[in-house]
């Protein structure tokens, strides 16, 4: 594409080359058959396999695709492979992984003078199509936009949603359109038939420089608040021996981000080991009560400064409403573990806002950080307020109000200071935004687009 003349787009442009030029891709993709667009910026685009993995599935059966992502200053959204202008694609598949996610895709439809709402748009307009996480447990409100929503794991319909994309009307039990709501999630039976491995190596994201492979998808828990431990199970795994031979085909000098709910719950943790003993890995989560000496030497060896473990709850009682299904004692091996193996540095996922609670189960989520700074852990604490979400034990709970989230928040600030502890707390706001998207009806997410997009709704 030849460089765009008017200064505005040029700065455009050269951000999205600037992200291109810095990837190694080990699969070219072209075409205007699809724009796969994450509606997110490129660091948290790049930290999801999907970002290349649904494009190759796609290539793989002779759809042309290109990748984009937003910025809020972006007019034109140039693709990352040819640099060709949106516009010129009939198909928009969007990636909603997040739920406050639906509202960038509102702006990208504004920004492109296109209307917001998927019955305001004609045969003219670009086919609107929405896939990804949050369409596992709510796929009507995003219906409101998209033309057509895919629902589930994609590797299940895949041959079928490829000649969709390719123009042909075709039915596909998992796709939900304003005719057939009644769509089912896909869900693939054994992920040995179609390993998800990336095929793009980027220096930003939570996985800069890593190559990336899903070892596991769903979970075998049931935390209460999390919406993997119920909407997507049974869980399902790599086989070792498939593990293996695609680890053997990557050179060695390919640092490797290995994907799954949670690490700790991968079946065969020997073979595991094993598999990646001479290799450079990172995972991020892991339960403390299924932690082990060889996972964080592995982790160690890989050059990892800090481990990341969630308590969620500062009490028992806390942990048990939210069916953590760890104790103290679990916590404390854990931090024993870490320190014996090594790590100075320990990052801790805290929740709050939970039913029930008292001044004291916040204190508690103090001492059980202070209790990690003292067994010499430089500690950073996240903390995150409860969204009740659908699918889920929550699903139908109210989530605390706005104004006693802050107080909480404040209470936790000035302790966490007081012991010189570092955090983070999620936006309150934002948080409450997630928590009535995931939970929005047809009506209500209409509601939220116009309050915060407008345009032409
Ligand atoms: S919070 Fe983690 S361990 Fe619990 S159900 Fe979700 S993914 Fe599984």
């Amino acid at each position: 594409m030849r460089r765009p003349r008017r200064s505005e787009d040029y700065k455009e442009f050269n951000i999205v080359k600037g992200y291109s030029d810095s990837e190694i891709r080990f699969k070219e993709s072209k075409g205007t058959d699809v724009a796969f667009i994450f509606p997110n910026s490129y660091s948290v685009a790049v930290s999801s396999l999907a970002f290349s993995w649904v494009k190759d599935l796609l290539i793989n059966h002779e759809v042309g695709v290109e990748r984009f992502f937003y910025e809020k200053t972006f007019k034109k959204f140039y693709s990352l492979e040819t640099f060709r202008p949106l516009d010129e694609y009939g198909t928009w598949l969007f990636s909603l992984q997040f739920e406050t996610d639906i509202l960038n895709i509102a702006r990208i439809l504004k920004i492109k003078g296109i209307p917001i709402l998927s019955k305001d748009r004609n045969p003219n307009h670009p086919k609107i199509v929405i896939g990804g996480p949050v369409t596992y447990f709510n796929y009507k409100a995003p219906l409101q936009v998209a033309d057509y929503v895919y629902r589930g794991d994609l590797e299940v319909y895949v041959k079928e949603f490829s000649r969709f994309m390719k123009g042909e009307n075709i039915n596909i039990p998992s796709l939900c359109s304003h005719e057939n709501q009644d769509c089912k999630l896909a869900k693939v039976k054994d992920l040995n038939e179609m390993p998800p491995v990336g095929s793009i190596i980027s220096p930003y994201g939570e996985f800069k420089n890593k190559l990336l492979i899903e070892v596991g998808r769903g979970c075998i828990r049931r935390c209460a608040f999390c919406m993997i431990g119920h909407i997507q199970k049974p869980a399902r795994f790599l086989r070792p021996e498939v593990l293996k031979d695609i680890v053997s085909k990557i050179p060695k000098n390919i640092s490797l981000g290995i994907i799954s709910a949670t690490i700790t719950d991968y079946p065969w943790q020997d073979e595991f080991i094993n598999i990646f003993s001479d290799r450079k890995v990172s995972f991020s989560s892991m339960r403390m009560d299924r932690l082990t000496e060889g996972l964080l030497k592995l982790l160690i060896k890989s050059g990892q400064k800090s481990f990341t473990v969630a308590p969620e709850g500062g009490s028992q009682k806390i942990r048990d409403i939210l069916r953590k299904d760890i104790s103290d004692r679990d916590i404390e091996r854990a931090l024993k573990l870490g320190s014996k193996v090594g790590f100075k540095k320990i990052k801790m996922y805290f929740i709050y806002g939970v039913p029930g609670e008292t001044d004291e189960d916040l204190k508690d989520i103090v001492r059980l950080s202070l209790n990690a700074k003292r067994m010499n852990y430089e500690v950073k604490v996240s903390l995150n307020p409860l969204i009740p979400k659908p699918g889920t034990p929550f699903e139908g709970v109210k989530m605390e109000d706005a104004k006693i989230l802050k107080e909480k928040e404040k209470f936790l600030r000035n302790l966490l200071k007081k012991e010189g502890i570092s955090f983070h707390f999620e936006s309150v706001k934002k948080s409450i935004l997630q928590y009535e998207i995931a939970n929005a009806d047809k009506n209500e997410i209409i509601e939220i687009l116009a309050k915060y997009v407008g345009g032409n709704i």
